[in-house]
């Protein structure tokens, strides 16, 4: 009879969670996410806990053993953690040592032969992040109606399927000799893969559906490039903006110009301006992260927001110019120049868009002057609109050399 080997199908099951975790952890830098950082985390911790235990369970001290169940309670922590700083909050600390303390305080406190009790007290654990975990995607559901049931009952299974092998195990182990061979242990292993790999797919559903929503307004998109318009720009701004505020956070924003742009029209043609427009949109999204905004707000005008201090913002303005520059367009009378200017402006956590966007026009309009192909930042926000408005109003036209 051909049968797996259900510790075999553990360490197989263990290692797709912990690959998947690496894979997590590894986008998570990558894309600049906190939330994916969590959740990978989670998932490398969850398996190297799971893993020990299945590769050692026997030959492990009790008190070893029951540590290695404290580090899978970290585990669901984190992904509630996640969850929570997925949408813009901070990381609840005791919160996320409070099952593993308690498991400690449950040990050290009932006699070593309640194997039941504690099993007990350990799914209460499990069942009270995963309660958390839904509670804290629920609520964030409301607001928008994308999400549907996976991605609460998700977790809550991930939340189960992590612990429960753990769970049965210490529960099987000491009374049933054949526990290799039990069923229930091969079902566990293989849910625990179509799990693992399940909540990595409504993760990524999440990370993405931001970026996705907007766009499938065409009321809030720019036909030509793809992008947001400026009206999408602006609502999606807004969401970002209270998002970051709430975590304290500060964004940034930036405007693109491109530079003498009127003059490529008039020498190559408008088919030619509107490729090179095309070219600028796609030098922006590809050097931006998934968790930036960016949009065609005017003609030749695009703007982006980034939920990173100025300082960054300029690091990012700047790779955007020089991949401009370089991007090297050729058409039949040779190579075109291509430059860009750019505004940038950062806030303290909570500016409103309109005073970011006021000052990075006015760190824009010094880039030109200064000569364009270059990022100038705002020193200062204006602190009235109104007056703001007044003062660049009055600003003088940029000159234009003679050869553009
Ligand atoms: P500067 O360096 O000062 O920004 O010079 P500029 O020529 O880029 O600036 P200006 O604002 O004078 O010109 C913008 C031009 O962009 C004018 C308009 O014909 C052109 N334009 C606006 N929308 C489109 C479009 O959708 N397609 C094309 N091809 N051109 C456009
Ligand atoms: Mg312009
Ligand atoms: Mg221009």
């Amino acid at each position: 009879m051909m049968s797996l080997d259900s510790i075999t199908l553990y360490l197989v099951a263990t290692m797709v969670a912990a690959l998947l975790g690496a894979m997590m952890v590894f986008f998570g830098s990558q894309e600049k996410s906190p939330a994916l950082k969590w959740w990978g985390t989670a998932y490398l911790l969850g398996a190297a806990s799971v893993a020990l235990w299945t590769a050692a369970g026997d030959k492990l001290g009790a008190q070893l053993y029951l540590a290695l169940n404290a580090v899978g309670f970290v585990a669901c922590g984190m992904v509630w953690n996640a969850a929570r700083v997925f949408h813009g909050r901070k990381p609840n600390w005791p919160g996320l040592l409070f099952g593993a303390l308690g498991w400690a305080a449950a040990v050290t406190l009932l006699d070593p032969a309640a194997a039941t009790l504690r099993m007990l007290i350990g799914a209460g654990i499990v069942s009270v992040y995963a309660a958390l975990t839904a509670g804290e995607l629920w609520s964030e559901r409301r607001k928008s109606l994308q999400r549907s049931w996976p991605v609460f009952a998700v977790p809550i299974m991930h939340g189960c399927v992590l612990m429960m092998p753990v769970l049965i195990g210490s529960f099987l182990r000491p009374n049933d000799p054949h526990f290799s061979t039990s069923i229930w242990v091969t079902v566990f292993a293989v849910e625990l893969i179509l799990y693992a790999v399940g909540t990595v797919f409504v993760i990524f559903m999440l990370v993405s559906e931001r970026t996705v929503t907007a766009h499938k307004t065409a009321a809030s998109m720019d036909p030509l490039t793809g992008m947001f318009n400026r009206r999408g720009f602006a609502e999606a701004c807004s969401r970002v903006i209270e998002r970051e505020a709430k975590a304290g956070r500060p964004v940034t924003v930036m405007i693109f110009d491109i530079d003498h742009f009127k003059s490529i029209n008039d020498r190559f043609g408008h088919p030619a301006g509107d490729e090179m427009l095309k070219l600028f949109s796609t030098v922006v999204t590809t050097n931006l992260r998934i968790s930036d905004l960016s949009g065609r707000i005017g003609g030749e005008e695009f703007a982006a927001l980034l939920p990173c201090s100025l300082e960054e913002g300029v690091l990012v303005a700047e790779r955007v110019r020089e991949a401009f520059e370089t991007s090297g367009i050729v058409v039949d009378e040779g190579p075109v120049d291509t430059t860009v200017s750019i505004g940038v402006a950062g806030g303290p956590a909570g500016t409103e868009l309109e005073v970011l966007l006021a000052a990075a026009d006015t760190a824009l309009y010094q880039a030109k002057r200064g000569g364009r192909n270059r990022v100038e930042a705002a020193e200062e926000l204006p602190l009235s609109l109104e007056n703001w408005r007044r003062q660049t109003a009055a600003r003088l036209p940029v000159p234009r050399p003679a050869t553009a």
